[in-house]
């Protein structure tokens, strides 16, 4: 019996060792990958149901691997996070963002804003007075107000003091702030009234079942006319069928994102795309 344990022991800790190898490894691919540029953006269109035209751009950032493959955000990001590599990844990818925007006005889509995923340790680890970022902005002499930065709920759990600060000096400069993913955590609506923000996204898990689901519906109805009665914008993410998107435009949700439109999309999609819709 003590040599089985012994032998389950050893297999247990053959596999840990497995495991930690490959994290290892993976690590060290990302930071290579980051320090080359290989990671990417892609682009997924967010339509103004008023205006009929796509009125931002979701950044999303996507990395292949020679030998891996793609592999996705919801892996890499918190890999990148607790590596210590999540501050350098951003940066280069918000310069490449603003890049990318640059072109996009160069060619006549001048109204297009880019929204752009920060991580709570990305968030919380900002000066204050949210230099790091605004100065990007700056050196590609693009206006603050085209930026969106999506942060989720999680960065209020926290207990940082300088949130406020943050959403503060960004805003003053003259950025948007979303809250994204909105209604998946435990503070939603208090937060709400406690920081001053742009922008809601509402989840998708909130439009699944819509418009079938009763009391969905109504709790989508409900979330729509808070947030407007507080002055925010609001976009509703995960619209795949066309049900969805009526009910969402006939409870007057400016803003609507998911499959139904586009998958994001790789830089040169992403120019056929516009190009059909927005002929400039
Ligand atoms: P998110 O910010 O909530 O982004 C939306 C995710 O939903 C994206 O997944 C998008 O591809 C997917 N999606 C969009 N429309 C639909 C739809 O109609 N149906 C379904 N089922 N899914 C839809 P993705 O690209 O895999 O990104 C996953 C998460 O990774 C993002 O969630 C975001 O939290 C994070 N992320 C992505 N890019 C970045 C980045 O550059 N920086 C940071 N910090 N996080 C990022
Ligand atoms: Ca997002
Ligand atoms: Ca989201
Ligand atoms: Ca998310």
């Amino acid at each position: 019996e003590a040599r089985r344990q012994q032998r389950d022991y050893f297999c247990f800790s053959a596999q840990m060792l497995d495991r930690i190898a490959h994290r290892e490894r993976m690590q060290k691919e990302l930071m290579d990958a980051i320090s080359k540029n290989e990671i990417e953006l892609a682009y997924q269109p967010i339509w103004d149901n008023r205006l009929g035209r796509v009125a931002k751009l979701e950044a999303l950032a996507r990395w292949t691997h020679r030998e891996w493959g793609v592999i996705s955000p919801v892996e890499f990001i918190p890999l990148a996070e607790q590596s210590g590599l999540i501050q350098a990844m951003g940066e280069k990818l918000l310069a490449r963002a603003c890049q990318d925007l640059k072109q996009l006005q160069a060619m006549g889509y001048d109204w297009l804003q880019i929204s752009i995923n920060r991580s709570t340790l990305e968030f919380n680890t900002l000066n204050p007075d949210g230099r790091d970022w605004l100065d990007v902005l700056h050196q590609h002499e693009l206006a603050p107000s085209s930026f969106i930065f999506e942060i989720t709920e999680s960065i209020f759990m926290e207990g940082h003091e300088d949130h406020l600060q943050r959403i503060r000096a960004l805003r003053s400069a003259g950025c948007l702030i979303a809250i994204d993913d909105f209604g998946t955590g435990f503070s939603a609506l208090n937060y709400l009234r406690l920081y001053p923000m742009d922008l809601v996204k509402i989840d998708r898990s909130f439009v699944q079942q819509i418009p079938g689901h009763t009391q969905d519906r109504l709790l989508l109805k409900g979330l729509i006319d808070i947030v407007h009665n507080l002055g925010m914008q609001l976009v509703v993410e995960g619209i795949e069928r066309e049900e969805q998107q009526a009910f969402i435009c006939s409870q007057g949700c400016a803003y609507t994102q998911g499959f139904l439109f586009s998958k994001p999309l790789a830089w040169a999609d992403l120019m056929s795309y516009l190009r059909h819709h927005h002929p400039v």
